[in-house]
């Protein structure tokens, strides 16, 4: 689904990101790990093509999206994105926070867009709150609506970024528990996060990042539990 290709990104230039190649194949869920700063998110951002490119490519389904004379508002729609934290527009209800972007960016009908949001929505046990707005929703919950809103116009690829980190320690599994649910219905999922012991259990392969370099990437069990590299083995024992 996805291919990134030597992909370089700097901040005043400054490598962020040096030279990183990851594929990410159908129905496979990788998760991304590495300390504060070593290029998660700007990793993601990149996927996204909410940052330009300093050298790369980013393919998906084979289609070099980053090509400046591709429409990135179309790549975009073939991506489902869910942030930390403020993810939800607090002025919409929750149904209409996900029916936003069916009705707007793809035309479907109100009725159309609602239907499938209350579907969506039941499922993830939120089809009561439908009419109510972010800021009456625990933490947890907004999350959950963030990634059904995600999920409503069935995106090829799910690109999470510490979904769960702005959350009290009490709501983190109910979204790890929708995001285990979306990885067993054969979901393809990117992901950043500092759950090492989801990682391990729901990862099809994890990576870590070091200063913008992929140095390691391999199934959890062994990138977790017996790594290679030294780097590695140090941001484990330093997080364990
Ligand atoms: P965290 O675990 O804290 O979320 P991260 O792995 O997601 O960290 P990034 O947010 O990708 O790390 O940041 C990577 C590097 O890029 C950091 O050194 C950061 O300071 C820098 N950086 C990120 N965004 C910008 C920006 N807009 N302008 C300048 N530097 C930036
Ligand atoms: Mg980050």
């Amino acid at each position: 689904v996805l291919s990134v290709r030597n992909l370089v990104k700097r901040y005043a230039g400054q490598p962020v990101l040096s030279g990183i190649d990851l594929d990410v194949a159908e129905h496979e869920v990788v998760v991304l790990i590495g300390a504060s700063g070593s290029g998660k998110s700007t990793l993601l951002r990149c996927v996204n093509l909410l940052e330009e490119l300093d050298d790369g490519q980013v393919f998906l389904d084979g289609v070099d999206i980053s090509d400046p004379r591709v429409d990135a508002d179309v790549a975009r729609r073939a991506m489902g994105v869910v942030f930390q934290a403020f993810n939800l527009f607090p002025h919409l209800s929750v149904v209409d926070n996900v029916t936003l972007a069916p009705r707007v960016v793809h035309g479907v009908s109100r009725e159309l867009a609602e239907a499938r949001a209350l579907e969506l929505l039941d499922r993830v046990g939120l089809a009561n709150r439908a009419r109510s707005y972010p800021d009456r929703l625990s933490g947890g919950q907004q999350q959950r609506v963030a990634i059904v809103r995600a999920l409503a116009y069935d995106p090829r690829l799910l690109l999470f970024d510490e979904i769960t980190s702005a959350l009290d320690p009490e709501l983190v599994g109910e979204v790890l528990a929708l995001v285990r649910e979306l990885a067993g219905q054969g979901r393809t999922i990117l992901m950043a996060t500092h759950e090492m012991g989801f990682a391990r259990q729901v990862a099809d392969r994890v990576c870590f990042l070091d200063g913008g370099v992929l140095v390691e990437s391999g199934p959890p069990e062994q990138v977790l539990g017996d790594p290679v590299h030294e780097r590695t083995r140090q941001f484990l024992r330093r997080i364990i």
